[in-house]
């Protein structure tokens, strides 16, 4: 059973890397971060067997209680939302922060890795399907919020843009929202803003990620299609 995960992950990649070439984009551009929420260590450790290093968690708690469980050191990307008060547990434990999407949350990101001189990395999620149940800013409040963010706050990288996309029976109707998340990317990014680099695309997901490969995602977040179903649907 345990080499299940280690062939599942490869069979993503390599899905990864056909869609690539199909579309002339080069594989290495494509980061394939596994989602590991609810799964325990012993199934990233499977990953790191075949030197995997990219991990996702959605729950702070969890991200912090992996990151001071592991032997091995991984890079661990908090993809879910986060709550002010929970920063602090992931403040030095993350690679990444996928979910910034208020003024609030970046002023206490800021405050804590202000406190311990360090900078982080963070995207801005974007709720670009306008979904009444999703985190995120609209599409036409990303622009601000960018200003702000890299006018206000020095120990805050804003290296991108992030998005969950509706859960959908194909996979093709999210096209359209990929697409324009790699428009609102290079509109931003023509901007020019100092202190701001728009490098990070991070959307799709086991339904979808192949779709987001071929219309630009640089970093595609896989969770179900690597460690198989999870027990509670809504994680
Ligand atoms: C759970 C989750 C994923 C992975 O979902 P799968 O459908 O299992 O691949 C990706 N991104 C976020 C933000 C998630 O919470």
């Amino acid at each position: 059973m345990s080499e299940q995960i280690q062939d599942n992950y490869r069979e993503v990649r390599k899905k990864i890397n056909e869609t690539c070439e199909k579309v002339g984009r080069k594989p290495e551009e494509v980061t394939l971060i596994a989602v590991s929420k609810t799964k325990p260590l012993s199934d990233i450790e499977k990953l790191i067997d075949i030197d995997v290093i990219e991990f996702g968690e959605n729950k702070p708690q969890e991200l912090r209680d992996k990151f001071d469980e592991i032997s091995t050191p991984v890079r661990f990307h908090q993809i879910g939302h986060l709550q002010t008060n929970k920063v602090k547990y992931i403040i030095n434990k993350t690679v990444l922060i996928h979910s910034v999407d208020s003024i609030k949350l970046a002023s206490v990101i800021e405050k804590e890795a202000a406190k311990r001189n360090i900078f982080i990395n963070v995207l801005i999620e974007v709720n670009y399907a306008g979904e009444d149940s999703k985190f995120g800013v609209s599409k036409d409040e990303v622009l601000p919020l960018v200003k702000e963010i890299a006018d206000r706050f020095r120990h805050i990288r804003i290296r991108g843009l992030m998005t969950i996309a509706p859960f959908v029976e194909n996979p093709e109707d999210n096209r359209p929202i990929f697409k324009g998340m790699k428009e609102l990317l290079l509109d931003i990014k023509s901007q020019n803003i100092d202190n701001v680099d728009m490098s990070i695309l991070s959307m799709g997901m086991t339904n979808d990620y192949l779709v987001a490969v071929e219309e630009g995602a640089t970093m595609v977040r896989v969770g179900t299609a690597i460690f198989g179903e999870r027990q509670k649907k809504e994680n």
